[in-house]
């Protein structure tokens, strides 16, 4: 029998590299578009587990689907931490993801080198009908270039930069960015819940 398993979310980029990342497992990949959920949960969590969770719980209520979400961000520690949650929305709405890292690299453009450290955080939460199943969280350490660099990748990517590999996170080949992303720590974290709630189905 096909097994379902839903992605709450309609960033296109994360679809890909969820499905990327578990690209093992046997089942079909549902987006929100193919159940016909077509508005966005309000992500008024402080953290990103409490987003993950409200996406997460949303969704799968909505739908009774074996349903993942994921929430991540950008903390920068020249900012206090900021954007952190707010990363989507970073320098207000209508923005385009090259508009929003130009916004952060403005930002950023009185400070010095070894002071632009940072991090992508994600976490990722399953649930299934009302019964949240477990979160999982992952974390990357990088820098803020001083500009962009590399094609790769979604969002932020062209602005990560990675001291050990001396390239942008968009300078990586697709597996090579999942190995080492926050993302693609914090679902190796789930995959044996997610496994194991798969072979329940
Ligand atoms: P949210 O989780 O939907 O609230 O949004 C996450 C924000 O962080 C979006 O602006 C993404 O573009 C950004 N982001 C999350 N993960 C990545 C990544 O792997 N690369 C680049 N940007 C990311």
């Amino acid at each position: 029998m096909t097994k379902h398993l839903l992605v709450a979310t309609r960033n296109q980029g994360k679809v890909a590299e969820i499905s990327e990342i578990l690209a093992s497992l046997d089942v079909t990949w549902l987006s929100l578009d193919d159940v016909g959920v077509n508005y966005e949960v309000e992500e008024s969590g402080k953290t990103f587990e409490e987003n993950a969770i409200l996406k997460v719980e949303f969704c799968a209520r909505k739908t009774g689907l074996l349903t993942l979400a994921d929430d991540s961000g950008l903390e920068v520690d020249a900012l206090d931490g900021r954007p952190g949650v707010h990363t989507a929305r970073f320098g207000g709405p209508g923005l385009t993801q090259k508009q929003r890292y130009q916004r952060l690299l403005e930002s950023l453009s009185s400070v010095p080198w070894e002071q632009r450290t940072a991090r992508f955080r994600c976490v990722v939460a399953l649930a299934r009908d009302q019964e949240l199943l477990g979160t999982a969280s992952g974390v990357c350490e990088g820098m803020i270039a001083l500009k962009p660099a590399g094609m790769g990748g979604f969002g932020y990517d062209p602005i990560f930069y990675l001291p050990e590999r001396n390239k942008t996170m968009a300078q990586l080949q697709p597996n090579e960015k999942h190995r080492i992303s926050h993302r693609g720590r914090a679902l190796a974290a789930l995959a044996s819940l997610l496994r194991a709630e798969l072979s329940n189905q």
